[in-house]
Parts: structure tokens; sequence; C-alpha cells
């Protein structure tokens, strides 16, 4: 719900009007950006009548908003959010490239991946060091001394990482090190871990279920949003549907969904999304000239090696091709509007 405020109304009556809705247990937010003086409702309003607002003498009208994420919502946020981790940034035209492995394997590998990948422009530094596999055999990850290895690639190119918490089990070792979180496709429901995960207050990745709505996904973010940050990236990573030619089909239609629903920086994962090194390149160009306000893309020194990943993963020098490609498209789809580029 959005209560509309008189122009007129006197600024000590808005502010006890405030007091008594944060009293009856709702989140109140000022919307910014319109003509008139707005403030957005989220909680549980399904118990209150409608002239439980308008009784307020500071409101003049309420809007009813439809969606149930009244957090992640353009509506009440009108403005682009920007995430901003280290000298790095995602949204409101800050555009973002996480790269690097699927999981840390070794210091050699870690550092050499960040360095090139550094050297070609990617702005966040990826790498799982705790793996969820579908398999019980399959490497899991170096668990905290993937973190030690992140942490030293981070100290040696300036490099945010960005890497999947599994467990809350790992949150102090997670607030320590980790500059953002990720919230992996299997855990995007894992309401629990979404809710410890966000009383950090630490940027967060939200990876899309494999079988989520766009819907759902907002929701998800809206626990994170609700639970403690205002920090969240969204990323398509593809959807499980009846195609076996590739490993996932990754819905590039939800990328202009999402930046006409959401305020929140949206991403694309084209190396999940597809599965093979050869697809990465032109879902990616794709995502970008869809809207996409970042990518995170699996880079590996040595593919053919990869402990996780590897045939979807692509090599420095494919990377360092990809992304002058990016900056091209991104040109070509800003048009005359270039000179606004960040
Ligand atoms: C990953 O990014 O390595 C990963 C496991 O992604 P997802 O959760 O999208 O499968
Ligand atoms: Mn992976």
């Amino acid at each position: 719900m959005i209560l509309v405020i008189r122009p007129e109304a006197p600024e000590a009556a808005v502010e006890a009007m405030i007091r008594d809705l944060k009293g009856m247990g709702l989140k109140v937010q000022p919307i910014l950006g319109t003509s008139e003086r707005m403030l957005g409702l989220a909680g549980d309003l399904g118990g209150y009548p409608d002239d439980a607002f308008t009784r307020f003498e500071a409101v003049q009208t309420i809007l009813q908003v439809r969606e149930p994420y009244k957090l992640a919502g353009r509506r009440y946020h009108p403005a682009d959010t920007v995430v901003t981790a280290g000298n790095s940034r995602i949204g409101g035209g800050h555009f973002a490239v996480i790269a690097g492995p699927c999981s840390v394997e070794s210091e050699d590998q870690i550092l050499s991946v960040a360095r090139d990948i550094a050297g070609s422009g990617a702005t966040f530094l990826r790498g799982g060091a705790f793996k969820p596999r579908t398999s019980p055999y399959a490497f899991h990850g170096l668990g905290l001394d993937g973190l030690d290895l992140l942490r030293i690639a981070r100290q040696k190119t300036g490099l945010p990482i960005v890497t999947e918490i599994m467990s809350s089990d790992y949150l102090d070792a997670f607030e320590k090190y980790v500059d953002v979180i990720q919230i992996g496709a299997r855990n995007m429901q894992n309401f629990s871990l979404l809710r410890d995960v966000a009383s950090l207050g630490k940027p967060v990745l939200l990876k899309r279920g494999l079988s989520s709505t766009i819907e759902e996904l907002l929701m998800a973010a809206e626990y994170l949003l609700n639970g403690g940050t205002d920090q969240v990236v969204l990323c398509e990573r593809g959807i499980r549907t009846f195609e076996t030619a590739t490993r996932n089909t990754l819905d590039l239609s939800a990328i202009p969904v999402l930046k006409q629903k959401t305020h929140l920086p949206v991403i694309a994962d084209p190396s999940h999304g597809t599965g093979y090194w050869h697809l990465v390149e032109p879902m990616a160009l794709a995502a970008v000239a869809a809207g996409a306000d970042g990518l995170i893309i699996e880079v590996h020194n040595t593919p053919q090696t990869a402990l996780c990943d590897g045939p979807q993963s692509i090599t420095p020098e494919v990377f360092h091709q990809l992304m002058k490609k990016i900056q091209r498209v991104r040109r070509a789809v800003q048009g005359a509007d270039s000179e606004g580029e960040k």
C-alpha cells in the first residue's frame, strides 16, 4: 500500500503518523523521485481496513499495490539500486563483469585466473569455495581454505570477491572475508539461509532457482531486503525446460521483465545458462543487448582439467576477446546516450 501525503500536511503530523505505523509493525519507506510525497508500507497489511490509513489527517489518498514484493518492487523505489563492493558497482548504469572459475582449486589456479580477468577488465572475481554438487562423490570445494585463497587473490588484484554460501554455519567467515555473498539456485528458497545472510547487511548475489518463477525470485529478494540488507543483485542463470540441447534454458526475457518490476540490478549467467563454453559468448552479448546490468562468467585457465564445470568454462583468452565485444554491444544499444556510460 502507498500513502499519498497531503502537500499541506504539517511535518509533525507526518512524523507522528510514521511512529504510529511502525508501532503497528509496518515498515515505512519514503518513495523518492515522484512529484507527490508518498510513503510505501510493507508488512502484514492483511488485517487492516483501508480506513485504518485514511483516518490519518496527513493522508490524502491510498494506492493499493498488487505485487507481494513491496521492498523489491519499483513502485516503492522507482530509482535503480546501485550495489557497491570495494571499488566496483552494479546497477544504475554501472555495468559489472564477475568472472572466475566455478570452484577455487589451488592458489596458482585462482591467482592466475584472477590476474588474467583483472587485466581484461573484469570488475569482480568469482570462485566457489563451497560447491553444491549433484553427486555426493564429486569435488565439493576447498571450504574455508578456498575462502582464504580468494582473500589472497583479492589482495593481489584489488577485485572484490563473490562466492557462494551453503550453510549458516559459515556466516562469520563470510562476514569477514567475502564482499558479495552468493545464494545459489538450489538455495534460492532456503528461507532461513536468506534471513541469516540478510542479517549481515552485506551485498548478496541471488540466483534464480532452477524451476522458480520471476515472482518467486522477487519474493526471495524480499526476504533479503526485509531481513537487513538493501544490497541485492538478481541473477538469471537458466531454468529447467523440456529442452536438452543446452544444460538449462537461459531465460533472456526475464531480464527486461525484472528490470521493469524491480529496482535491483539484474545480471545474467550464460555459463550455467547454457552449459557449453562456445555458447557463452553469444548469450552473454544477447544478455547485454537485453539490458542486463552485468554478467557472471566462468573462466578457467585449463578448462579441460577443471574440477567443476569445465565444459562451460571459457579460457582467459576467449574472455579477453569477449570483454571487447561486450563494450561494443553496450555502445551499440546505448546509441546516442553513450556519453552517459559509466
Ligand atoms: C555457480 O555459480 O557456480 C553455481 C553453482 O551456480 P547455480 O547456483 O546458478 O547453479
Ligand atoms: Mn559452476
